[in-house]
């Protein structure tokens, strides 16, 4: 388990990290709500659906990177944080600095 001055330092990283994901994601979003113009020509229209496809797929990417920043601070909050789910033995704090969001040991990555 980190101590509690590394562990607020980890706190504040998962936060920065969970602000930049969400503004992200709502750009991401706002995008998405644009209609584009379909009716221009079919090469056109083929960018845009490959480009929609691309964002889908970063957005689902980021999702995912948005839930576990979540799960960790969820865990900083229960005091479960730093913890392998495989194992349930301590993560390394090196490993926590490089990866605050890790949810599992060198062991179980
Ligand atoms: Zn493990």
């Amino acid at each position: 388990m980190p101590d509690q001055s590394t562990l607020s330092t980890l706190r504040v990283q998962l936060e920065d990290e969970r602000a930049r994901l969400t503004a992200q994601i709502s750009s991401l979003e706002v995008g998405r709500d644009e209609s584009p113009s379909y009716d221009d020509n079919f090469a056109d229209s083929g960018q845009v659906a490959a480009e929609q496809g691309e964002n889908l797929a970063l957005l689902n990417q980021l999702n995912e990177q948005l839930e576990e920043v979540d799960a960790a601070l969820a865990k900083m909050d229960a005091g479960t944080y730093g913890l392998c789910e495989v194992c349930g033995k301590a993560i390394g704090d090196a490993r926590l600095e490089a990866m605050p969001a890790t949810r599992f040991c060198i062991d179980h990555a």
